[in-house]
């Protein structure tokens, strides 16, 4: 190996790669491609603590002198725009071609863009970089009425943040409840009782069918119901889209994301791709996924290292995610879609209890709020295969911890079937 592995997108997935390539001892040359000019940061703050607070830095993802240290070649402010599979190459915007010998994409998601009259007044933004968020917290500083499409974790993130700090904030969701393509409904009944507390205005069924201008700059929104909410700000959060251009001009295999297998490699056998452009086949159910978390994104990184040195295990990581929602800090663990059974530990009235997700009789996951002990149960019990009687879970965390200490000390020990 001369030409060493290049890492395309220096986010979360990518700067862990450059990281853990080192960990596993690679020694070739090493270089990080990132399109974004500065440091890499910590996307998760973004909405949760940078837009309200005007001095808040970027949490950066490793300090300056972790690159040199390792000997990564980060290059930042450079855009990869073709990729030669045959041929090992990569072109950057600046003209540059650099020659590999493996490839890591880690080139994440773009905000989904609202196409409505309207959509490109000035104030109509979305968030996923910090770039995003400087143009966030600057425009928040001046507006007083806030319109959040869409009832995901970011969007409702922003709602409360900029809810605490007194501005006047609308979410308006198309779907029947708020996140209801990640949580339980009694997660989101909880999430949209507290926020409607808190001040915010909460419509679901409702989208936003026009966006009315003053002067260039949106002024307000025209929901499907006809109401004319004012807005100085819209904030756009309906999803995202995988950047998958780079991967798909050059012929890779794409299924809502670049398609990887167990090992995170891609249809070209020297490239990988990992975190939130990666879509494959889940231990842990069998379906299709393509996640959006750090979780994911750092598990795949280490796999796809691991994977470039030699190793030939295989993806096994338990999915987790993590949001803070104002007062609420909700806590994802396992594959939860066709959940068929919910049994609910712990009191919603404390703003703190889990629902625990059954599918077949077995347990696939547990959404928390405020109830960190039963995430890191979870995590534990799926990691170990274990899924306690739906009466255990009803009886209280003490059951469910002595439940899984039980099962495991029943387990045959790993080295016990082998020949001494
Ligand atoms: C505001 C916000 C809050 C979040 N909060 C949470 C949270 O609380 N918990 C959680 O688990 N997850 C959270 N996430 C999700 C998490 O940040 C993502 O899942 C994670 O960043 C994915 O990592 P990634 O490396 O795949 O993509 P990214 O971190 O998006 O990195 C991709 C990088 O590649 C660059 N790039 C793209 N194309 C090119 C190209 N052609 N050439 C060079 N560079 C390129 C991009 O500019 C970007 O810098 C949040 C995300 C956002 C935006």
């Amino acid at each position: 190996m001369k030409n060493g592995v290049v890492i395309i997108g220096a986010g979360h997935a990518g700067v862990q790669a450059a990281a853990s390539l080192r960990d596993e001892g690679y020694d070739g040359p090493v270089r990080l491609i990132g399109d974004e000019a500065e440091l890499p940061y910590h996307k998760p703050p973004l909405s949760k603590t940078f837009i309200k607070d005007v001095d808040a830095r970027p949490q950066i993802l490793r300090a300056d002198s972790f690159y040199s240290g390792a000997g990564v070649d980060l290059l930042l402010g450079e855009r990869a725009i073709r990729l030669d599979p045959a041929a090992g190459r990569l072109e950057l915007a600046s003209g540059a071609s650099l020659a590999y010998d493996k490839a890591i994409l880690a080139t994440g998601a773009r905000p989904r863009v609202l196409a409505i009259e309207g959509g490109l007044l000035a104030g109509v933004l979305s968030l996923r970089s910090i770039a995003d968020a400087r143009a966030i917290r600057v425009l928040a500083a001046t507006v007083e009425d806030v319109v959040i499409l869409g009832g995901g974790f970011i969007g409702l993130e922003i709602a409360a943040t900029l809810v605490a700090s007194r501005r006047r904030v609308t979410v308006v969701e198309a779907q029947d409840r708020l996140l209801a393509r990640v949580v339980a409904p009694a997660i989101s009944a909880h999430v949209a009782g507290r926020l409607a507390a808190s001040g915010v205005r909460v419509m679901t069924r409702t989208t936003v069918s026009r966006i009315e201008g003053d002067d260039g700059h949106v002024s307000a929104v025209i929901t499907s119901a006809g109401e004319r909410i004012a807005a100085r700000m819209l904030i756009v959060g309906i999803g995202v889209v995988p950047n998958v251009e780079l991967a798909a001009d050059a012929g890779l295999a794409i299924a809502n994301g670049i398609r990887v297998d167990g090992q995170l490699r891609s249809s070209a056998p020297n490239i990988f791709a990992i975190g939130d452009i990666a879509s494959y086949r889940h231990w842990l159910t069998g379906g299709d996924v393509r996640l959006e978390s750090v979780q994911n994104a750092t598990d795949h990184a280490k796999l796809a290292a691991r994977a470039i040195v030699g190793h030939g295990d295989s993806y096994a990581a338990v999915p987790w995610f993590w949001s803070d929602i104002g007062d609420m800090k909700l806590q994802m663990v396992g594959l939860t879609g066709g959940s068929d059974r919910q049994i609910v530990s712990g009191e919603p009235t404390d703003n703190r209890f889990s629902v625990f997700h059954y599918k077949g009789g077995r347990l696939i996951g547990v959404e928390s709020v405020n109830r960190p002990a039963d995430h890191m149960l979870g995590r534990r019990m799926l990691a170990a295969g274990f899924s306690p009687s739906p009466e255990v879970v009803a009886a209280g965390d003490g059951s469910l911890k002595a439940a899984l200490a039980a099962w495991q000390a029943a387990q045959p020990h790993p080295d016990s079937g082998r020949d001494g």
